[in-house]
């Protein structure tokens, strides 16, 4: 039996290591177009940029245990089309058959035309390369422009901040993170940067003018999903690589995880695509388990984390089209805080900032009622 996974970032490696640990003992190649091996990027933003911490840090496992675990990690290497009724794949390595095929080409950073025009050194956000180099250019003093108030462009405003740089950060919405967090909590953290003396700017859409005198342009306006691969082989895609609670696509011999993979969420009920950490690695294990032959839908809610200055934060849930009601909150955001969204009489949402004791029932609360006011 082979294995052969497409893209070794944190998900495609998930599959291929949960796969060893599982006694899995075919074949396993995972082909990467970076030249590294597998890593993970939450530090890429954090540490990393903060130079607290060197990229190796963020390795998923060293060559030796790759070796060790007999998994064939192919780096620079593409796999430029897939050909599901031979089952095999092309790569710019030559072919290579597979008997189960998982895709886990994860997301690219969206470009902004205005910001290349603008005659500026641009930059984007998403692997080792992009991280050293911004971190180069954020000197004392340094004029940045951040185009984007998302999790990126706020984790950059706030390692800039720590260098010395002077900071604006531009955004379209009425606050930063809003979509995601509502007026309530998003709000918070739109006082939290302007008391680090970031020149927040928002609600307006952003111009070549808004750019002011910056020295650089930093774009951090979202990520899309790589799904070109899937839809060249024929794979149902919609937003995202389409795939049930097992991970299975369209094509009975294929899976997709982490940032491409569009899941018919089994307690949700509706499809969710997840660009965060916690759901590379469980659907990356959820799949190793549908290829081993045990059924073990993923169905955890979706969570993520963002470090920004002092301030830690989990969230756990998901919102959804149908939105909230209410959200409640306990204590203060610069110290231990909760929130909760609710939704009728049922918690949707959950978040901690600087309370990492509460972590367990913060997540436990999703899905049931609220505590009392
Ligand atoms: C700077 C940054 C900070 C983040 N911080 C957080 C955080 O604090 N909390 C959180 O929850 N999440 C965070 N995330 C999101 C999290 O890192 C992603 O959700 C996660 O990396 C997704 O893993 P993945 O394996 O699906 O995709 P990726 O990590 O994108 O890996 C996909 C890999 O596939 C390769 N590839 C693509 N196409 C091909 C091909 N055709 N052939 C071969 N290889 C291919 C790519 O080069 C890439 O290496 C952050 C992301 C970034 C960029």
């Amino acid at each position: 039996m082979s294995v052969v996974i497409v893209g070794a970032g944190l998900a495609g490696a998930t599959v291929a290591e949960t796969l060893r640990e599982r006694g899995f003992d075919g074949d396993i190649v995972l082909f990467g177009s970076e030249q590294h091996l597998p890593y993970e990027r939450p530090p890429l933003s954090k540490a990393v940029l903060l130079g607290e911490k060197e990229p190796d840090s963020a390795t998923v496992h060293d060559q030796a245990w790759w070796r060790e675990h007999d998994v064939d990690v192919r780096t620079g290497i593409e796999v430029q089309s897939v050909d599901l009724a031979g089952r095999r794949v092309m790569t710019t390595a030559g072919e290579q058959p597979y008997e189960w095929l998982v895709l886990a080409t994860g997301s690219e950073p969206r470009r902004l035309r205005m910001a290349e025009e603008s005659g500026r050194p641009v930059h984007y956000l998403r692997t080792v390369e992009d991280s050293l180099a911004l971190r180069e250019a954020l000197t004392e003093g340094t004029k940045v422009a951040i185009v984007g108030a998302g999790w990126i462009g706020l984790e950059v405003a706030a390692a800039a901040r720590l260098a010395g740089a002077e900071v604006r950060v531009l955004e379209t919405a009425e606050l930063p993170l809003l979509a995601v967090l509502g007026p309530e909590v998003a709000q918070h953290f739109a006082d939290l940067h302007r008391s680090h003396g970031v020149d927040l700017r928002l609600g307006a859409d952003v111009t070549a003018e808004d750019l002011g005198d910056a020295d650089l342009v930093v774009v951090g306006i979202g990520a899309a999903p790589r799904t070109a691969l899937a839809e060249g082989a024929g794979l149902d895609v919609d937003g995202g690589v389409l795939v049930d609670e097992l991970l299975r696509t369209s094509d009975d011999h294929v899976l997709a995880v982490g940032d491409i993979a569009s899941e018919q969420h089994p307690v949700l009920g509706r499809r969710v695509r997840v660009e965060h950490w916690d759901n590379a690695i469980g659907q990356g294990k959820a799949a190793a388990a549908t290829i081993l032959g045990a059924s073990e839908p993923y169905d955890r809610m979706p969570y993520f984390f963002t470090d920004q200055y002092d301030l830690g934060m989990e969230y756990w849930g998901h919102v959804g089209p149908d939105g909230y009601d209410r959200v409640l909150t306990r204590g203060d955001f610069s110290g231990p805080f909760r929130a909760w969204w609710v939704r009728g009489d049922t918690v949707v949402a959950a978040m901690q900032a600087n309370d990492w004791d509460a972590s367990d029932e913060m997540r436990a609360s999703v899905g049931h009622p609220p505590p009392e006011d």
